[in-house]
């Protein structure tokens, strides 16, 4: 690998669309393009505050947030707009086809299957939906020449399913009814429940069809809603060889992350805010020597290879501890502790981002190197839940490295990148 810096313009673009990139963390309801999800309000009679798109970037979407609780809100609207089968397969057309626009090649695409579901939308529908529009979106890009001819490596992509750490009768019509089914059971069960029904229909589509279902998450808010609730589920997916990524560590400290870890099998980890703070380690036997046991945690994090899916502008809009700025973010220290993490977008609509975008902020406000972006790209497309062999995957990661290297040699060859 050659040493090289960048110039101030490449910051701005060429290099980082050219580069194959991933997106691991990447939710489908908080993704969509704007102008669809105004004109599916419309054309479903749903009632949004705005049917302008500035209306909806300064009511709904904004570009700061006061809480998490406004951030979220905005998939109350996000949902309303996808359930229908049409809609969820346009709505994840559109979103492989802006991620290919970027010279992204590989993204995993993560949604809560309940919160769409009703009497009309089963979990099949739902995933076969999904599943036919990312299908259209990756069989169209890879006809292009280039891609025929091996120049360039194709698009792919997985789906992840997410349990709800959290939910009640108003997520959707199906968590309306299941809550009314349960109603002799306190809301945690009734969450512990639906999660496990989850789990069981993952693993049956899975085992069944050819849907390619790579991961399982446990999303939602996680204060007051205990990971291990879902011990259970996450059990029925891992003795079916799925692979497991979970929210934590975005609100609670560092045991939250241990216990996806130990309890979930987590592969991966959504965020990892709060892996360095020792502040937040709260049980009394870990409090004694809460240096060490952070210490701990993060070489067996290291030395484990398990990844972290770090989301920057997310991050900024709905944690105050950064108090609006990348320079507080613990990426630098996870970085310099030789940690796998992968830079993603989280949510584009709800964050109005791109991965290029969320490149730009982390290489300008880490002064990130060459050689650290070309490893944390590289990590995305190692550490992917891919959908197949892993000798195809192995592949697909040396076709991407090659194409890597030689995008990079032909920017050393105009002059936007130079050796030092
Ligand atoms: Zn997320």
């Amino acid at each position: 690998m050659n040493k090289h810096k960048f110039t101030k313009e490449l910051y701005n673009k060429e290099f980082l669309l050219k580069i194959p990139k991933t997106d691991l963390h990447l939710h489908l309801d908080g993704s969509l393009r704007l102008p669809t999800l105004i004109e599916l309000a419309k054309k479903e009679g749903i009632k949004l505050p705005s049917y302008s798109e500035a209306g909806m970037r300064d009511k709904i979407f904004k570009d700061s947030y006061a809480s998490l609780d406004e951030y979220l809100r905005g998939f109350s609207y996000t949902c309303a707009v996808m359930r229908t089968k049409n809609a969820i397969e346009r709505i994840s057309y559109e979103l492989a086809i802006d991620n290919q626009n970027e010279g992204v090649r590989y993204i995993e695409v993560r949604f809560a299957p309940q919160t769409l579901m009703s009497d009309d939308m089963s979990f099949e529908d739902v995933m076969n939906s999904c599943w036919k529009g990312l299908e259209r979106a990756k069989k169209e890009f890879n006809s292009h020449s280039e891609i025929l001819n091996g120049e360039e490596p194709p698009f792919n992509y997985g789906i992840i399913v997410c349990a709800m750490r959290f939910c009640d009768k108003r997520f959707s019509p199906f968590f309306a009814s299941f809550f009314k089914n349960h109603k002799y059971s306190a809301p945690l069960e009734t969450i512990n429940l639906a999660s496990q029904e989850l789990a069981k229909a993952t693993t049956k589509i899975v085992n069944e069809t050819d849907i390619p279902i790579v991961g399982f998450d446990l999303a939602g808010a996680e204060e007051g809603f205990p990971a291990d609730n879902h011990i259970q589920s996450y059990d029925i997916v891992h003795r079916n060889f799925l692979s497991k990524t979970v929210h934590a560590g975005e609100a609670y400290g560092p045991e939250s992350i241990f216990q996806a870890i130990t309890d979930l099998h987590a592969d991966r980890i959504g965020h990892g805010f709060y892996l360095f703070d020792e502040e937040k380690v709260v049980s009394k036997k870990n409090r004694k020597n809460a240096k060490k046991y952070v210490l701990n945690l993060a070489q067996y994090i290291a030395n484990n290879r398990i990844t972290l899916e770090i989301c920057p502008t997310s991050n900024l809009q709905t944690n105050p501890d950064l108090k609006g700025s990348m320079k507080n973010h613990p990426i630098r220290k996870m970085i310099d502790n030789k940690l796998s993490i992968t830079i993603n977008t989280d949510n584009r609509l709800i964050s109005n981002t791109t991965v290029t975008k969320e490149l730009q902020l982390v290489i300008k406000e880490m002064k990130i190197t060459p050689a650290q972006l070309r490893n944390i790209i590289i990590y995305g497309f190692k550490r992917c839940f891919y959908y197949g062999s892993y000798v195809e995957k192995r592949d697909y990661v040396r076709d991407v490295i090659d194409y890597y290297e030689k995008i990079t040699e032909e920017f050393l060859g105009k002059g936007i990148i130079y050796h030092i």
